[in-house]
């Protein structure tokens, strides 16, 4: 059967993009055709200047928001990373396999190592190895296919050439995967800046819808989104990203296509006030669930406490003979 490996990282509240690119495939199609994991990162929210007590809440709303999207602990897997010590063992073998050049090439480490010395912090080690503790997720557990957004593709193809150098240099070990990205709003933007995704942590957040965000909330941020110059509403990335972003979104709510969707707009105005109450009624039985959820913290607990065992055990035999396979 087919592995599905994914995740999210507790550096922030669960944004509409996150949901598009991947949260939303997930609980629709992956759960129900793969042997399917999905995992809170928490250890990667450790990579930039954090508060202990906010990754602790943001980790468990994100579990809760995963259940909450429709992921079913009765047919796939959802755990947090620290809970299964697997990851950093696999990790640490990993980075003897990688190169300095190769991490210091990643495009989000570049990015965000400049953002933090822009807010006059130091970058964390941590932050240009975190792609290969991201192929450590994804390795450990012999994963064919990694449903992501298109900004992790890069990472993924990192995780493909580890594996692959592993495999030469100690013998055949890891499954090579490949990343699976959705056809439509793979990379929604962020609405104030449509030159840059949606990013849970990024400043700009008039910009970014959240998943608990109430609705005159979303309807607030969509309605002043930032639009292009000019009044025809025309799906083109390039020459008007601001209309493009409002229309993937759109056409992702409701099952359409964007580019024929834009045929049936006349003014700005409009597709914003659809896209708008579209994302409202998206997010609306998805909020219901989680408020359910909240009430219930036992559930969420147990679940948790159950995905990390049967992840355990899924990843231990291939961890230790990565070990053995390196000579240890
Ligand atoms: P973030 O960048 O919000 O911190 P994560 O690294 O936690 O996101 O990613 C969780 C998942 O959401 C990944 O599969 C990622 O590719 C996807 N994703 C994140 N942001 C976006 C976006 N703006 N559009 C589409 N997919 C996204």
């Amino acid at each position: 059967m087919t592995r599905i490996f994914s995740g999210v990282k507790p550096t922030g509240h669960l944004t509409l993009g996150n949901y598009l690119g991947a949260v939303r495939r997930w609980a629709q199609s992956d759960q129900h055709r793969a042997d399917a994991l999905f995992c809170i990162v928490d250890l990667h929210a450790l990579t930039v200047e954090h508060d202990p007590a906010r990754v602790r809440r943001l980790s468990r709303q994100a579990a809760t928001l995963l259940l909450a999207a429709g992921l079913d602990p009765e047919v796939c897997t959802v755990f947090v990373q620290s809970h299964v010590d697997e990851h950093t063992r696999l990790s640490y073998v990993l980075e003897c396999t990688a190169t300095d050049g190769e991490m210091r090439r990643m495009v989000q480490y570049k990015e965000k190592a400049a953002l933090e010395q822009r807010r006059g912090g130091s970058v964390r080690l941590s932050l240009l190895t975190y792609p290969v503790l991201m192929a450590a997720d994804i390795l450990a557990y012999g994963t064919d296919e990694v449903p992501v957004g298109d900004d992790q593709a890069q990472h993924v193809e990192l995780t493909r050439d580890l594996a692959v150098r592993f495999n030469q240099r100690y013998g055949h070990t890891f499954v090579v995967p490949k990343a699976v990205h959705p056809p439509v709003a793979a990379r929604v933007m962020n609405l104030q800046d449509p030159g840059s995704k949606m990013g849970k942590s990024d400043d700009v957040s008039s910009g970014i819808v959240y998943l608990l965000d109430e609705p005159d909330v979303v309807r607030r941020k969509v309605l002043r989104a930032v639009t292009d110059s000019g009044r025809e509403v025309e799906y083109d990335r390039q020459a008007k990203p601001g209309v493009a972003n409002l229309l993937e979104i759109l056409a992702a709510c409701t099952g359409q296509e964007p580019g024929a969707l834009a045929g049936r707009y006349d003014s700005y105005g409009a597709l914003k006030k659809d896209t708008a109450e579209a994302v409202v009624e998206l997010l609306r039985p998805l909020q219901a669930r989680h408020a359910e959820l909240c009430a219930d913290p036992g559930y969420v607990d147990g679940v948790l406490r159950a995905g990390a065992e049967r992840a355990r055990g899924l990843a231990r035999p291939r961890v230790d003979a990565a070990y053995r396979g390196v000579g240890l």
